[in-house]
């Protein structure tokens, strides 16, 4: 599907954008014609993911960092650098985050503190840091990354649903204090999608979870990263606070 020039001038920022859904964000962005900063947690994927960029699309304008996502000011002072180089940020989307599925009988609070840290923490970092520029700029779109999980939980690893019940939180409630600002911020909310951890299943396990979504199937990554897409273009410029699935209509 041709998407060039839909984000064409704009400014993005995408966290966990070196493999699996985030990277097929980047890519996406940059197909659309936005200069991209993409965030991961380590220098060597940082690099090895803008390696492959550059290899696909020669003309990209990608930078990459690795802020520790968990740590205000070096969020801070990754989003300053974005700026510094870009000139501007538009668009930031909050995609970086890890799963569990550990029962609450072995949980640990350390476990816990993990995933909130990196599922609901780091969205309020990286949200809080760049709002003043999008807000002095005009307005922007913030898209967080959340799950089906946040509408009907999950039988293990609770940590995971209630971090992405969290997510929706932060998505409603700051459309509502920043659609003033004309800052618009939605949430995505994949159902199972075909990352190297759904790659890594058994293919019968896959059919098996194909069987009980509607259409069939699980999503692809490049699907989610069109829903994105969607939400940080114009052509969302009245979409505010929504949560959207990209499921499939699978009902757990
Ligand atoms: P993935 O494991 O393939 O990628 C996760 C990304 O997050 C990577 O780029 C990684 O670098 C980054 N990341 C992990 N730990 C980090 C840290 N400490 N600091 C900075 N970055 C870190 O995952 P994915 O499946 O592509 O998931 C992306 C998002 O989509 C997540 O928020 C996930 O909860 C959500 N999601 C995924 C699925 C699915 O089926 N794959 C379904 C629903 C929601």
């Amino acid at each position: 599907m041709k998407v060039s020039g839909m984000l064409e001038g704009k400014i993005a920022i995408v966290t966990g954008g070196t493999r699996g859904i985030g990277y097929e964000i980047v890519k996406k962005f940059l197909e659309a014609g936005a200069k991209v900063a993409l965030f991961g947690s380590r220098q060597e994927t940082v690099e090895k993911a803008l390696g492959q960029i550059k290899e696909k699309i020669p003309e990209a304008e990608v930078m990459g960092l690795y802020p520790a996502l968990g740590e205000y000011n070096e969020v801070e002072k990754a989003i300053q650098e974005v700026q510094e180089s870009f000139g501007q940020i538009d668009i930031l989307v909050n995609n970086a985050g890890i799963s569990a599925r550990e029962s609450i009988y072995e949980y640990s609070p350390e476990e816990f503190d993990k995933i909130m840290t990196l599922n609901v923490n780091a969205v309020f970092h990286c949200i809080r840091a760049a709002v003043p520029f999008m807000k002095t700029q005009g307005g922007g779109s913030i898209i967080n990354m959340s799950s089906m999980v946040s509408i009907y939980g999950q039988p293990a690893g609770c940590g995971y649903p209630a971090s992405k019940f969290a997510v929706n939180g932060l998505t409603k409630s700051l459309a509502r204090e920043l659609g003033k600002d004309q800052i618009r911020v939605n949430a995505v909310a994949p159902g199972v999608t075909r990352t190297d951890m759904v790659a890594a299943l058994p293919p019968e396990m896959v059919q098996r979870i194909s069987a009980t979504i509607p259409l069939g199937r699980v999503g692809e990554p490049e699907e989610v990263a069109n829903a994105v897409l969607f939400l940080a273009s114009d052509l969302a410029s009245y979409v505010t606070g929504a949560i959207l699935s990209v499921d499939g209509a699978t009902q757990v």
